[in-house]
């Protein structure tokens, strides 16, 4: 690309210096007038074919100087830029050794931006963005060169939205100003309650009150959910957002509860439900009554499966029909088990403690199954219940010595929830189950 075929003079000769010095110009004018547009450091070169072999005469008064916006690739380091681009390997050392800066300048993410200057080689300047706030500056001085980290703090902005499901969460989120990411915000405030997969239907709506970051006037992206309504089939579901003492913030239904429960309803992200649970079902594969004492979760081979509940592995292996399984058992005597798994989580054995959430294993078809799909049961006391209808445990409320202060800091929320809801002229009572 331009900026590299501006290095080119040097190693392809008098030959094609002409021809390529002008390339050369164009790309730090172009550079310069035209600063986002990223310069891959190791694209193929087209120079060779572009050079034929005129006998040029030598450029006269062509600036070197240079400037070029890199873009990381896997497995690029600093070293390799620098030797491609014929840069000084000593100033790259020099810059290592300035406090701070080798630990920001080696580690490179495919993507990432570099932008620098030099001047026949030799580094003048160099930047690079570190994260959304803070961007290292490296400049050379008189005696050496100066690193800086300029911090550009993100600005918070409060919002809100509402809107009514027509076809999906994501399209009416969509619609009504939100991001994708608010979306995925949203149905994980409230995915203890509601099956977003299974559940969620046209005419459900829902209401946020939340965060935008900002920064020098541009929008970065949706930020926190300070308080939000879901109406599921007419059951009307509220959270808002509280910070506890410690730092860590939480969700809790507008009478103090936490909206968490002590097991997931769905162990499983994005998965449909294919079989319910049915103690007179006529197996697929056997043909014969056989009752059903789980769910079904259809989903690709591959997707993660999550614990349920936090608790501990007492079976990891193969057990007959269900194939690969894994068991925990969980406090209050409930045990929760999950078949068919095309593979176990790395490293996970029986013994190991595991929290709700983390990742156990992967759906698959092991064992009697007709196609991919979690099969999931969860037993209190060594007794089948439906997890979709057994009422969950609850996580903890909000501590007593809390309470004055949730109701004080989440009161204007929760007024505001009304304001913005579709829902709330319409409704007479609300009821969370
Ligand atoms: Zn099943």
């Amino acid at each position: 690309m331009p900026a590299v075929a501006g290095m080119q003079p040097q190693r392809f000769g008098i030959f094609a210096s002409c021809l390529v010095a002008g390339v050369a110009i164009a790309s730090a004018l172009s550079t310069a007038l035209n600063p986002v547009t990223p310069i891959a450091p190791v694209e193929a070169l087209p120079v060779a074919a572009a050079a034929p072999a005129v006998v040029a005469p030598e450029p006269v008064s062509v600036s070197p100087f240079e400037s070029a916006e890199i873009v990381i690739r896997r497995n690029d380091t600093l070293d390799a830029i620098f030797r491609q681009m014929q840069l000084s390997l000593n100033d790259l050392a020099e810059l290592r050794q300035l406090p701070d800066v080798r630990k920001s300048l080696d580690r490179l993410r495919p993507g990432d931006m570099i932008m620098l200057t030099h001047l026949d080689g030799e580094l003048k300047s160099l930047t690079r963005r570190l994260s959304d706030t803070a961007t290292l500056t490296v400049t050379r001085a008189e005696d050496g060169f100066a690193a800086d980290i300029i911090e550009n703090p993100l600005e918070i902005e409060d919002t809100s939205m509402s809107g009514t499901i027509d076809s999906s969460l994501f399209g009416s989120v969509n619609a009504a100003g939100g991001s994708d990411n608010l979306a995925i915000s949203l149905a994980d405030v409230f995915k203890y309650d509601i099956d977003f997969v299974n559940e969620v239907q046209p005419g459900d709506s829902f209401a946020v009150a939340y965060q935008q970051q900002w920064q020098d006037g541009a929008f970065v992206r949706d930020g926190e959910i300070l308080a939000a309504e879901f109406v599921n089939k007419g059951r009307v579901f509220r959270a808002v957002r509280y910070v506890m003492p410690d730092g860590s913030a939480e969700y809790f239904t507008p009478d103090g509860h936490s909206v968490r429960k002590a097991f997931l309803r769905f162990p499983v992200a994005f998965g449909r439900v294919s079989s319910g649970f049915n103690l007179a079902r006529r197996h697929p594969i056997l043909n014969r009554v056989r009752a059903h004492k789980g769910i079904d979760f259809a989903a690709p081979v591959g997707t993660p499966i999550y614990a349920a509940g936090s608790g501990r592995v007492i079976h990891r292996g193969v057990k007959g029909g269900y194939g690969n399984a894994v068991i925990l058992a969980h406090s209050g005597s409930v045990t929760t088990l999950y078949g068919h798994m095309s593979r176990y989580a790395k490293g996970l054995s029986v013994g190991d403690k595991v929290r709700q959430g983390e990742v156990i294993g992967y759906v698959g078809s092991t064992g009697l199954a007709s196609g991919p799909h979690l099969h999931y049961e969860y037993r209190v006391g060594g007794v089948h219940r439906n997890p979709a209808t057994v009422p969950l445990p609850k996580a903890e409320s909000i501590p007593a010595e809390l309470r004055a202060d949730f109701e004080a800091t989440t009161a204007a929320l929760l007024a505001q929830l009304d304001t913005i809801s579709t829902s709330a002229q319409t409704r007479v009572a609300q009821v969370v189950p």
